[in-house]
C-alpha cells in the first residue's frame, strides 16, 4: 500500500491518471463514499518513508515494508 503525505504532496495529480486502480483523487474530487479514508490515510503516511527514486512496481504490495524495498 502506498500512502499519499497530505504536506508532501504539491496536487500537481499526475498520479491521478497513473494509479491502475483509480484509487487517486485530488482531494476536491473525492467522493463522498471514500471522505473516511482521508484522516487515515494522513495518518498511515507520516508512518512511511517518503518515496525519492523511481522503483520497480510492487507485484505484492502489503505495507511499508513494501515500500521500503
Ligand atoms: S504526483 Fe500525486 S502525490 Fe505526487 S505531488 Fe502530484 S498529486 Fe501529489
Amino acid at each position: 500500500m502506498v500512502y499519499i503525505h497530505p504536506e508532501e504532496c504539491i496536487d500537481c495529480e499526475a498520479c491521478v491518471p497513473e494509479c491502475p486502480v483509480e484509487a487517486i483523487f485530488h482531494e476536491d474530487n473525492l467522493p463522498s463514499e471514500w471522505t473516511d479514508y482521508t484522516a487515515l490515510n494522513a495518518e498511515l503516511a507520516s508512518q512511511c518513508p517518503v518515496i525519492t527514486e523511481q522503483k520497480e512496481s510492487m507485484e505484492s504490495e502489503g505495507n511499508c515494508a513494501a515500500a521500503n524495498g
